[in-house]
């Protein structure tokens, strides 16, 4: 187990110069791409209710911005550190890289527990954080998102900050607003659409009806709740859903809307009515045909990857698979969606939301929707058409292709030699 809680930022780096060599491009990327190009570290202080003044710790990476400004989360956690921040940025330029959006990988962070401050500590944290990160961020340079124990409130305090230190309205400061400040339509359910659209193109290739298949959704939240409805929307059977408190298993399916309304009114899927309990390791053990893991990370290891029967891993959450599970699951002939493409629903509707508020222009939610189908099922398919050609996990397809694009756009501004 050690060995699969490595560093982070070391695992990526190892991605990356694995990538580089695999294309056999110029030692420079590797040299260049190690590393963020701009990472800044900002104290946080935070008057109190009490009137005592705390400074918290926070972060902001800029790992590369070769085909654009960079973009990326903003994560509250008292375990938020330096190597986490920079990993994430790393895996910022993969995502937007696969997805080719006009964006490099961008990550921050405040070591703090949100949970134990007040909404008025919270507001005077995000506008802190804000403000010390300023003169490096803005809608040409770098623009935040929500994370872990972040929020489109967060995001309205950090614009309305933002804006005033410009002294004009700067709605494309950050994504992931609440819609009446320029948020975008049909953000909350992009992941999870993004999520169910590459599971339905990987079905189509590997000729697996969706239809009656069997689903199994580790993490019955934002991201995984709305992926279990949209995937029975399609016709598929929700057999089993869990979160932190258990799970609810019944093999003829069950409606993910009234699995939401039971979770709503008990705070978990547990004992839904027509279920019966079923442990997280029997859950991920289940036969199947698609497995969402939609909780946190590390979650499918040496441990249990051997258990794994789905045919479709689509990786709703970040970093789900560690490497060793990962090894496992390809010989097992499990189809794998990675992370970098499965998720990368939440970040291309926030390039949206970037769009429209560049133009001053908003989208009905059915264009938002169309434009997201068409630039997930290109995603899928050049990573599926590398993952044919360089016959690798449809992982380090998605690498190769993140990698090649951001070599290739460093190359022609120059910076390779
Ligand atoms: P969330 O907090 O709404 O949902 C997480 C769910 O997982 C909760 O229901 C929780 O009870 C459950 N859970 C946690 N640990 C578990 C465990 N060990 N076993 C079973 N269930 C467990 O969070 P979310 O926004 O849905 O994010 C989930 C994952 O998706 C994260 O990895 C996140 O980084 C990733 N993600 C989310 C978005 C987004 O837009 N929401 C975008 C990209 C990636």
């Amino acid at each position: 187990m050690a060995a699969e809680q490595r560093n982070p930022f070391k695992i990526v780096q190892g991605q990356i110069r694995q990538a580089v060599e695999a294309l056999g491009l110029e030692p420079s990327v590797y040299e260049i791409m190690k590393q963020p190009l701009r990472f800044l570290e900002v104290a946080v202080p935070v008057k109190m209710d009490d009137g005592s003044v705390r400074v918290f710790q926070g972060y902001r990476s800029q790992h590369n911005d070769a085909v654009g400004p960079c973009k990326g989360g903003v994560r509250f956690h008292p375990d938020v550190y330096a190597d986490e921040v920079k990993a994430l940025s790393v895996w910022m330029t993969i995502k937007c890289a696969v997805l080719g959006l006009p964006y490099g990988g961008g990550k921050g962070g405040v070591a703090c527990n949100p949970k134990e401050l007040s909404k008025g500590e919270l507001e005077r944290l995000s506008r802190s954080y804000i403000r010390a990160i300023s003169q490096i961020v803005g809608p040409e340079k770098d623009i935040p998102a929500p994370d872990v124990y972040t929020n489109a409130q967060i995001m309205a305090w950090m614009t309305d900050e933002y804006s005033q230190i410009s002294q004009k309205n700067q709605f494309g400061i950050v994504t992931g607003k609440p819609i009446i400040i320029g948020g975008s339509l049909g953000r909350n359910e992009a992941t999870a659409r993004g999520c169910v659209i590459t599971i339905r193109e990987a079905a189509k290739k590997l000729g697996i009806e969706i239809r009656g298949a069997r689903t199994v959704v580790q993490g019955f939240g934002n991201a995984g709740s709305i992926a279990a409805k949209l995937m029975h929307d399609m016709g598929a059977k929700v057999i089993a859903v869990n979160d932190t408190k258990g799970g609810a298993y019944n093999p003829n399916g069950m409606d993910p809307d009234a699995l939401m309304k039971h979770k709503a009114e008990t705070s978990s899927v547990v004992n839904f009515p027509g279920s019966t309990p079923i442990s997280n390791r029997d859950l991920l053990a289940l036969e199947c045909e698609v497995l969402i893991p939609a909780a946190l990370e590390n979650q499918l290891t040496s441990e249990n990857a051997a258990d794994v029967k789905a045919k479709i891993v689509g990786e709703a959450a970040n970093g789900p698979t560690t490497p060793e599970a990962d090894e496992t699951l390809f010989k097992n002939g499990v189809f794998v969606i990675p992370d970098v493409l499965a998720n990368a629903g939440g970040v291309t509707v926030s390039y949206f939301e970037w769009v429209q508020n560049l133009m001053n222009f908003y989208w009905t939610e059915e264009e938002v929707n169309s434009k997201l189908e068409r630039m997930m099922i290109s995603a899928f398919n050049a990573v599926y058409e590398m993952h044919k050609r360089k016959n690798v996990k449809m992982r380090d397809a998605a690498y190769l292709v993140a990698v090649e694009r951001v070599a290739n756009a460093m190359r022609v501004r120059g910076w390779l030699g």
